[in-house]
């Protein structure tokens, strides 16, 4: 190993030690062989911040895989028998856990993905709410009982547990989006498979740890496991076992119809959490101020690497000119540097792939005939993964690239006359994750929120596209994939529906009233 990479691997050792990782290992730390298991090839992992390397880690191979599913698949045998409420505290302590590790969790978030301290930190407390939020759902399965229409019947249904569950995340909420499906499926009954962003497996290893030693303390080891690799091998596994009852995945519309596809040919479950492409509508009445901070954070914040980002903003004619000068002016504030730096407001890109096709879409757009109106730049001076917030004016209503999703801090901005007009641009995409519209008008509004208005899953007014609580249900439509997970009702995704039926008559009445006397 060169001397650089021994040192940078030395500066990052005390953080990773104090999350129970053994940067020392050829792995970042020692694999249980049941609950995860690295004997694969090894994988370099480095910041984006400065290209320092962290860690090296090892992926799980073929055995493996089948290791972990088959222990998964032995644990839900008695995992689904233990009271709810008894799952809940499994999870009540992984949440206080998590309390005491929120600074080095989140410390470590930052430096694997490049987000803000701040983000990183936020990553963890909504770790720690939707522990809190499925603590009390586990004394809150219900059922429905329903009047039935035969004589001393009952007619009910109930939810039991479904069965090892397989988690697949993208690398922009390494942590957050595991514990949305975690933290839930294990108070359903389920056991939980993750296959984390092989861009992230550092995070996915110190959450494992935690987890497992919290299970193991409480006699429940085995019910969670981690597969660390990329999509092919590793991913293609967990998506096509059968043994693996819902696969929830999150990442891009291309993973989205691969693993759609491959769980559907076996009858599976699938929940898709995939690529937006969110737009703002700023109308006349609207607070310009509010909304000019508001559209400034969703599309700069995590360097436009949400799924929530805005990536179009829909002005009306009558405030365009004015609230782009305002933007751009926001914009010139924008500081991009280290993000661990509070002073700057946005960091670098995952990885040199990323910094490429924001450069292929800012060539794109010129070619398209948009108008650069800020940044478009690579910023190489500081490390090479970092970028300009990039402000670009579309030519017109039907720019191809706005039908695209790009992975970056790149804003497209609309001109509109009429209300009509704004949902037509603002749903004309193939895409139905987020959407927002700043108005101070009550009718605007119910429009924008009515059938005919926003067509997402998420529809905001007068705040950004980004940033969700735990509480609401999380997902989008069209492309985006239909799933919903988190709060609400989501959880009914993780369990298995039965509708009941007792007679506790002496006659035998059939259902609509149909005579079968012999
Ligand atoms: P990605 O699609 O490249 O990878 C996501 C995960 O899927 C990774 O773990 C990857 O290994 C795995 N994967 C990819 N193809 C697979 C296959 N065929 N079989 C099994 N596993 C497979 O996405 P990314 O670059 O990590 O993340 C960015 C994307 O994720 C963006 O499109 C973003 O909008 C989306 N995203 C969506 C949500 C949401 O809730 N809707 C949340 C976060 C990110």
């Amino acid at each position: 190993m060169a001397q650089t990479t021994q040192d940078d691997q030395k500066r990052h050792a005390p953080l990773l030690e104090a999350l129970g990782i053994d940067p020392d290992s050829t792995v970042a730390g020692t694999s249980d062989g049941r609950a995860w298991s690295a004997d694969g090839p090894e994988r370099t992992v480095a910041t984006p911040i400065d290209g320092s390397v962290m860690a090296r880690i090892a992926d799980t191979d073929a055995a493996g895989v089948e290791r972990v599913v088959a222990g998964l698949a032995e644990a839900f045998l008695s995992w689904r028998l233990v009271p709810a409420p008894q799952r809940g505290e499994l999870v009540r302590r992984w949440g206080e856990r998590l309390r005491e590790q929120k600074d080095s969790l989140g410390r470590l978030v930052s430096l694997e993905t490049g987000k803000s301290l701040q983000e990183g930190l936020g990553e963890v407390q909504e770790m720690i709410d939707i522990c809190d939020f499925a603590v009390g759902l586990s004394r809150q399965l219900y059922g429905r009982t329903m009047p039935s229409e035969r004589p001393e019947h009952r007619l009910m249904e109930q939810w039991h547990p479904l069965g090892p569950v397989a988690v697949v995340t993208a690398f922009n909420f390494p942590v957050a989006v595991y514990a949305w499906n975690a933290a839930i499926a294990l108070v359903c009954g389920d056991t939980v498979l993750w296959k984390p962003s092989e861009k992230t497996p550092l995070t996915a290893v110190a959450v494992q740890r935690g987890l497992e030693e919290v299970a193991r303390g409480l006699g429940h080891e085995g019910v969670t496991g981690l597969v660390v690799g990329a999509a092919d091998p590793v991913g293609r596994a967990v998506v096509d076992d059968r043994r693996i009852a819902l696969v929830s995945a999150t990442g891009s519309v291309r993973m989205g119809y691969q693993v759609g596809e491959a769980v559907a040919r076996r009858m599976g479950r699938s929940l898709l959490e995939l690529g937006g492409n969110n737009g703002i509508i700023v109308a006349p009445g609207a607070d310009l101020d509010l909304a000019v901070r508001a559209v400034l954070f969703a599309a700069v914040g995590t360097a436009g690497q949400r799924c929530t980002s805005v990536r179009r903003l829909i002005l009306h004619e009558d405030v365009k000119d004015g609230f782009v000068r305002s933007l751009l002016k926001a914009y010139a504030h924008v500081r991009v540097g280290d993000p661990l730096d509070p002073e700057n407001h946005m960091g670098p890109l995952i990885d040199e792939d990323a910094v490429a096709s924001f450069e292929r879409a800012v060539a794109a757009a010129k070619e398209q005939g948009g108008k650069v109106l800020f940044g478009g730049r690579t910023l190489p001076g500081l490390g090479s993964c970092y970028v300009e917030p990039t402000l670009v004016e579309a030519p017109s209503a039907d720019f191809p690239l706005a039908q695209e999703e790009t992975f970056a801090p790149i804003l497209y901005v609309f001109t509109y006359r009429d209300l009509d007009e704004a949902i037509g641009l603002h749903n004309g995409v193939r895409q139905g994750l987020s959407s927002a519209i700043f108005t101070s008008d009550v009718r605007e509004m119910e429009t924008f929120l009515s059938a005919r208005g926003s067509d997402c899953g998420i529809a905001n007014v007068n705040l950004g596209t980004s940033g969700a609580e735990i509480g609401g249900a999380f997902g989008g439509e069209k492309e985006t994939g239909g799933g919903r997970e988190s709060g609400s009702d989501a959880w009914k995704q993780y369990m298995r529906r039965q509708t009941v039926t007792v007679n506790h008559g002496t006659g035998l009445p059939l259902a609509q009233g149909i005579r079968f006397d012999v």
